[in-house]
């Protein structure tokens, strides 16, 4: 783990993968083998903290991971615009061409108290817009067993199985596994992912300033970050880890150095 003097830059260069309807390069962070996991954050880009967040662990490491790559930010022009859609308008999180992918206007909330009002376009196409078309090349580049995309802030794992990164997520914020998020999603990125045989799991931050859930998960996350490969394993033969188990294992990397 990299000292706190030396978290302020990447730790290594970003890959590109594409580029934005403006312009602006998309990227990512490989892995040293094969990924087992690929971490997205900033697909809506009302929801920055999300960035901060997964910047925050990628900035723990002193080089890239064996199999967890990482995509810090999937809609940049709408993270610079300060809208949820990206320069078109559109909500990249209804635009993967799924089987339930619908033309009609998609609605979401201005707060969390708010009603599902507000209007975004879900692309006149599945997949018509530059940053969908890029993230889905990316993906079938990668081949990822599962996908990480996180969201906020309404504080729930949705995922459609309990997997170690399942359970990992809702014990250590402490939030509800919910197998859907209780309304029609058509052209999501979970949807398109079980239609493609990847584990999509959506991490939904509780509300929460970017600080604390850079306090509260960033180390824990970066930890189940780094015993991915060997999680994955064992899932794969039929072994289940915990979050208890998890504990005894950062326990032992404490001891020897993982410190942050
Ligand atoms: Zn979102």
């Amino acid at each position: 783990m990299r000292k706190e003097q030396h978290r302020g830059t990447l730790p290594f260069p970003l890959k590109q993968y594409g580029k934005t309807a403006l312009g602006a390069p998309l990227l990512y962070a490989p892995c040293k083998q094969k990924c087992t996991l690929l971490a997205i954050a900033g697909i809506h880009g009302e929801e920055a903290e999300t960035t901060f967040l997964l910047s925050r662990i990628l900035r723990l490491f002193a080089e890239p991971l064996q199999s967890v790559a990482f995509v810090l930010c999937a809609n940049p022009d709408g993270v610079a615009l300060g809208t949820r859609g990206n320069s078109n308008g559109v909500d990249l999180n209804r635009n993967f061409p799924t089987a339930n992918w619908s033309p009609k206007t998609t609605l979401s909330k201005a707060t969390l108290e708010s009603k599902r009002i507000t209007e975004l376009s879900p692309g006149k196409t599945p997949a018509s817009e530059a940053e969908t078309k890029y993230l889905i090349k990316l993906i079938r580049k990668l081949q990822p067993a599962e996908i990480l995309s996180i969201h906020s802030p309404l504080a729930c794992v949705d995922a459609p199985a309990v997997t170690p990164l399942t359970h990992f997520l809702t014990e250590v914020s402490q939030t509800p596994h919910k197998k859907n998020i209780g309304y029609p999603t058509p052209g999501s990125l979970g949807t398109w992912c079980g239609e493609n045989s990847i584990h999509c799991v959506t991490w939904e931050l509780p509300r929460l300033a970017p600080e604390i859930l850079a306090q509260k998960f960033a180390r824990k996350v970066a930890v189940y970050f780094s015993m991915a490969l060997m999680l994955a394993s064992l899932a794969a033969s039929g072994l289940y880890f915990g979050f208890n188990e998890c504990g005894t294992m950062f326990s032992a990397l404490n001891d020897v150095g993982f410190k942050t």
